[in-house]
């Protein structure tokens, strides 16, 4: 879809989704047909089957009390491994090495207890400026239950633009005193994707512990987490993987890592033969399952379920490849229809950098976002300046791509946005 011969008509959109083998997914989604939902990335719609999964929960417990821990279609005490198995083709790893736990900022403070051991000269932790803040106060926090002086002992990678972060810059800096590293798999603003392949090989190569977080990567794109190697990665499941508002989240450990013990124990970390023994000897499973702490919270487990039977359904591989065209379409878009409004594409354009969203940035993003919202276009405004817009491959059209990027034309030609302060809302 070059620029030069680019067909910008709605016709062309028309197309593009007549020739779209995930079109009917959207059946499976509740979607609001007066607006344009392009913050799957943020939070993910409800599906059908979610609903259905939590509806199933709510009604096995009301037929069974106790007893649905371990009878009817679903037992609860085996869903979190069950949906660990589910989950592991999503993130490329085998069932045993994913588990359905925690939320993110938990499972990363239970994965840094577990594989950060500084010793000697290694004591430092690496991360990167422009990562997630909930990471970074995990990682300083971390720091200071070994009683280390964060501002010494974080070291993040600077950004040359404030975007992207450069692979390069990474290897650079893993020096001989870093005892673990923790990135990101797609930046949450630019979108850029690390090439965790590579990083993983050269943190090996010097001895270092490496994770991931997942969160916008998980559902959007294939990974290859047991093949690189990647010691271990965390994630949420409410953004892609669309299964609610503060969901069960998720943990791979690499297989050679299974077995060691969990950094924060407690009753579910067990063998699940050994758990009613009630020893006050933890015998931890021999999977990722060790990585849990207490009682799954199973109304905000169920509706995992339904969703991921629609990403076994889709498939990962021809997600990522309508979310690229998805996202390509709209660079173009945005290159021929608004060309002179002073928008600048702040995300990575090549296929392989590029992760879910389409990042645009413009002094004016604050109050063009709500413009948008007025026009029920749902974007996600991220400070400074920044507009992302994510078209999914499970739920959204080329036609909801062509409306939106018309309708964000319509609001700079009449200067909608000027009605509203270049501020942004308490949640955004
Ligand atoms: C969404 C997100 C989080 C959120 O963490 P929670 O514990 O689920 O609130 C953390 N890190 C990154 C990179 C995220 O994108």
């Amino acid at each position: 879809m070059g620029t030069q011969s680019f067909d910008h008509s709605k016709a062309y959109a028309l197309k593009l989704d007549q020739q779209d083998e995930l079109a009917s997914f959207k059946n499976e989604f509740h979607v609001k047909e007066d607006s344009i939902y392009l913050i799957g990335n943020s939070l993910g719609l409800l599906s059908k089957r979610a609903e259905g999964a939590l509806t199933d929960l709510l009604e096995s417990w009301k037929e069974l009390g106790i007893d649905g821990w371990t009878e009817g279609d679903t037992p609860w005490f085996y869903l979190s491994e069950q949906l660990g198995g589910m989950l592991a083709p999503l993130v490329g790893a085998k069932a045993e090495e994913v588990i359905a736990t925690g939320s993110t900022t938990v499972n990363l403070h239970q994965l840094v207890s577990t594989f950060y051991h500084p010793e000697g000269k290694k004591t430092k932790i690496l991360a990167d400026e422009l990562t997630f803040p909930s990471d970074i106060f995990a990682l300083q926090s971390q720091l200071k239950l070994k009683g280390y002086d964060p501002d010494e002992h974080l070291v993040q990678v600077k950004s040359r633009d404030g975007r992207i972060v450069d692979e390069q810059d990474i290897i650079d800096s893993m020096s001989e005193e870093i005892a673990l590293i923790m990135l990101p798999s797609v930046m949450y603003r630019s979108g850029q994707v690390l090439d965790m392949e590579r990083l993983t090989e050269e943190a090996h190569n010097r001895g270092i512990t490496i994770g991931f977080d997942l969160c916008h990567s998980i559902g959007a794109l294939p990974h290859s987490l047991s093949e690189w190697g990647a010691d271990f990665a965390f994630w949420c499941n409410y953004k892609y993987v669309n299964a609610g508002p503060g969901s069960v989240a998720g943990i791979y450990v690499n297989e050679k890592h299974l077995g060691k013990a969990p950094g924060l124990a407690g009753w579910f970390s067990s063998d699940k033969s050994k758990q009613f023994d009630m020893d006050h000897q933890l015998t931890p499973a021999d999977t990722a399952g060790a990585y849990q702490i207490g009682t799954p919270h199973m109304l905000s487990l169920a509706p995992l379920k339904g969703s991921l039977e629609i990403f076994a359904e889709a498939g990962i591989e021809r997600i990522r490849k309508k979310s690229l065209q998805l996202t390509q379409y709209m660079m173009d878009l945005v290159e021929h229809d608004l060309k002179d409004y002073g928008f600048n594409i702040g995300n990575p354009i090549e296929d392989h950098r590029r992760g879910g969203h389409v990042y645009l940035e413009h002094p004016e993003a604050a109050r063009i976002c709500k413009a948008l919202k007025m026009n029920k276009v749902i974007p996600d405004f991220r400070n400074p300046n920044g507009i992302r817009l994510t078209p999914t491959a499970l739920y959204n059209s080329f036609e909801d791509v062509w409306n939106a990027i018309q309708i964000l034309k319509k609001i700079m030609d009449d200067e909608q946005y000027k009605q509203f302060e270049n501020k942004r809302g308490v949640v955004a």
